[in-house]
């Protein structure tokens, strides 16, 4: 137990990036303005667009995805926009500061970090609050391992007349979610987590109605790396770039959508929610606890787990990586430290990785005196695994 060694990286971003990623990043940098380089440009977007599953191009932008949930503040929000932003989670909170740069006026429904924000609610406050204009979610909280609703809660939003922005950096790619099904006028996400790929881009699905609200909002931000409107149409090849694309990053997309299509979405979301429920079961057979409030929150993409009272998150984790090289997610802000999270992204979301999972958790657990059955843990994963069709 002398030395820290990494084999099974099992965390919730950046992902263990698939070898063929890092391959596609291999291939050769071309220069920008290389005909050839605006065509494949174009064509990588494209498989963007498909893999989406929506009609219009998505915009690359050229940073991971915290740069496509800034921009979109600075761009769709103009100064008398009133933003709903809902909470449920870090980064739930953490757009609504964002948000304040820009709007009016934020207002928040706020619920505990193991909770989900119900559509009711919602309904309720924008009854209340008919000036609101535009509403921010955060599809997967990560940091808390919970999924909030959000086809229900744009189908209110898109009744109530407002833009729907979405942080589904953590989702997309891992279960059926889309811009189209939650009405979003801005659905950002990333390769870095469900898709394998790894953190460098953003990829963002924009709306007519968006793009409308952006070139009618004298504050949006043109000529900065956070201009939306400036990668409109950079996609065509006929369009010069506003700045040089990340090539090598974009190669690595191009793979992870390849992989992506050709394993199927339905495939791939099937295996990160048995990964997940064979984790769950297992983690539950040791008489610990989940995170989230309830089962049905949970995300398919990440097992948060509760630490059981006396024991260290920190300490915890050392131990998965000291005894046996499995790295897992710490919590962050105020989760830190009550709870540590298994990644089902990617590479990841392979069945089999919950009996792993659930051995070094266990075995971290009993190396610090928090005694459970390792056994009755990776029997119950075990049983989900071979009771899926
Ligand atoms: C990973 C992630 C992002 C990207 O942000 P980082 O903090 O830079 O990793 C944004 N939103 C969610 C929900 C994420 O999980």
């Amino acid at each position: 137990m002398a030395e820290r060694t990494t084999v099974f990286t099992l965390s919730t971003g950046p992902v263990d990036a698939y070898p063929e990623v890092l391959a596609g990043i291999s291939r050769p940098v071309r220069y920008d303005f290389d005909p050839l380089y605006l065509a494949e440009y174009e064509r990588i977007v494209e498989r963007a667009r498909v893999a989406l599953g929506t009609a219009a191009a998505p915009v690359i932008l050229q940073g991971e995805p915290v740069l496509g949930l800034e921009a979109g503040a600075a761009s769709l929000i103009a100064a008398d926009d009133v933003v709903l932003n809902l909470a449920s989670g870090v980064y739930g909170k953490g757009f609504g500061y964002w948000a304040a740069r820009y709007a009016k006026e934020v207002t928040e429904i706020a619920v505990p970090y193991n909770e989900a924000i119900s559509p009711e609610t919602v309904r309720t406050k924008l009854a209340e609050r008919p000036d609101v204009t535009i509403v921010s979610v955060c599809h997967h909280d990560t940091p808390s391992g919970t999924l909030n609703p959000i086809d229900e809660i744009g189908a209110v939003v898109a009744e109530h007349g407002a833009l729907l922005i979405v942080d589904a950096v953590s989702s997309w790619g891992g279960m059926p979610t889309s811009p189209d099904a939650c009405h979003a006028a801005l659905y950002i996400t990333g390769p870095n987590k469900c898709l394998g790929g790894t953190p460098g881009l953003t990829i963002l699905a924009v709306s007519e109605a968006a793009w409308e609200k952006m070139a009618a909002n004298p504050a949006a931000p043109r000529a900065s790396i956070l201009s939306i409107l400036d990668w409109k149409d950079a996609h065509k090849a006929d369009r010069p770039f506003p700045f040089t694309p990340s090539v090598a990053e974009m190669n690595g997309l191009d793979a992870a959508l390849a992989l992506y299509l050709e394993e199927g979405p339905e495939k791939v979301w099937a295996r990160h929610a048995l990964t997940a429920a064979a984790c769950r079961a297992g983690i539950k057979a040791m008489g610990l606890s989940l995170w989230a409030a309830r089962e049905a929150i949970a995300s398919p993409t990440c097992t948060a787990v509760a630490v059981p009272d006396g024991v260290s998150a920190d300490a915890l984790l050392t131990e998965a990586q000291m005894r046996y090289g499995v790295v897992f997610s710490k919590g962050r802000k105020e989760t830190d430290g009550k709870l540590v999270r298994i990644g089902h992204m990617g590479t990841t979301a392979r069945p089999l990785y919950a009996t792993l999972a659930v051995t070094a958790f266990g075995g971290a657990l009993n190396a610090l005196g928090h005694t459970v059955d390792v056994g009755a843990g990776v029997a119950a994963a075990l049983s989900v695994i071979d009771a899926a069709p």
